[in-house]
């Protein structure tokens, strides 16, 4: 087993939870971490081909405040579920040490992480050590010149063999994290079903957010879920899982009988924002309480100007109240949020 610096000691005390409740009744127990907004590939749909300004490294957070958060989220607020993301979270050199330090919170909470995949060949195995639950695997397309398209970057190959070491590292179910776009790649919506399925892996559509750094977005070109639907359907049949889909994103069907499922996430078509438990946090500290909220709480300053947990918990308390009840990006109102999906975590 890998030792890491940054495992939190043990508590001496126990702390009463005050969870992160909205004024509408709903709880959120399951943190995004974003932990840069890098990124090593340009994908169209989240950031232009040049890249972006990354955050000044002074204003990332560092990996003992990070961990401090975390414990405070876990101990005081009922956090019970953390996913590592970003941006690349690979490019994020302490993640094992983080990942052993989420596990090692009491109580210990179910620790994923959502990547691209580059460089996973290579640390999944430590991850896996370090204590890390699931992964997600971002592949929008098994096409080298399709995936060249979207992500601007040839490794496909990469993330192929990233898939592999995830599967035999045991961080399972591997689960795979796709958007269609039109005209690129959702022409081959079947055929990336049926290579999941033949190696193992769960697929899950998404649809696509008005979250990318140009505000090249539009409702008419997006893929709907409707479309996704229609495109499977030309080569399977598919069959809405009869299960309590609780706060989960993704609506699951079983492909041909099953047992082979695949999910498909309506963020904006079917919104499931009645359900939503998630709560964020950048990579530069701010607290966001929805992916399209266009206000966030600042926790960094009190974190490095001396502040208690108690102090940072109650900020983190109140962020949570002007939570709204939906993203309403079909609202005439709807603005963007400034930040891109690379920066706020997705
Ligand atoms: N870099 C990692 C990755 O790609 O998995 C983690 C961060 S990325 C922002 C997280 C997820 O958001 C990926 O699955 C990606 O496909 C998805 N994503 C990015 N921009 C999106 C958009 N505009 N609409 C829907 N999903 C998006
Ligand atoms: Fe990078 Fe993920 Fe955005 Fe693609 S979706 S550019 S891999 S952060």
């Amino acid at each position: 087993m890998t030792k890491h610096s940054c495992v939190p000691p043990p508590r001496l005390c126990s702390v009463t939870i005050t969870p992160l409740a909205d004024r509408f009744g709903r709880v959120a127990t399951d943190l995004r971490v974003s932990l840069t907004d890098r990124c090593n590939l340009r994908c169209s749909y989240c950031m232009p081909a040049e890249g972006l300004d990354w955050m000044p490294t002074d204003e990332v957070l560092t990996d003992d405040e990070v961990v401090r958060l975390l414990r405070i989220g876990v101990e005081r607020l009922g956090i019970r579920e953390v996913r590592f993301t970003g941006g690349e979270p690979l490019l994020r050199r302490g993640l094992p040490g983080l990942v052993a330090a989420a596990k090692a919170l009491d109580p210990s909470p179910e620790v994923s992480l959502t990547t691209n995949g580059l460089g996973l060949a290579r640390t999944a195995v430590a991850l896996a050590e370090a204590g890390l639950d699931r992964v997600n695997v971002s592949l929008d397309t098994v096409r080298r010149e399709e995936f060249l398209a979207i992500t601007r970057r040839d490794r496909l190959h990469d993330v192929i063999a990233a898939l592999a070491a995830a599967r035999a590292a045991g961080l399972e179910p591997v689960k795979v994290n796709a958007v269609l776009l039109r005209g690129v790649n959702d022409a081959h919506a079947p055929e990336l079903l049926r290579w999941c399925i033949e190696q193992g892996y769960a697929l899950r559509f998404i649809e696509q957010m008005p979250l990318d750094a140009q505000h090249g977005w539009s409702r008419a070109a997006m893929i709907t879920a409707e479309e996704i639907f229609a495109s499977l359907a030309t080569e399977f049949t598919l069959t809405p899982v009869d299960e309590d889909r609780g706060s989960a994103p993704a609506e699951e069907f079983l492909v041909d009988g099953g047992p082979a499922r695949v999910g498909v996430i309506a963020s904006v078509t079917r919104p499931f924002c009645g359900d939503c438990d998630r709560v964020r946090l950048t990579a530069d500290g701010q607290v966001r309480n929805c992916l399209f909220a266009r206000e966030e709480s600042d926790l960094r300053t009190p974190l490095r100007s001396g502040a208690s947990d108690e102090e940072i918990a109650d900020r983190w308390r109140i962020a949570m109240l002007g939570k709204r009840p939906g993203h309403g990006i079909d609202d005439e109102s709807f603005l963007q949020p400034t930040r891109p999906m690379s920066a706020i975590g997705g």
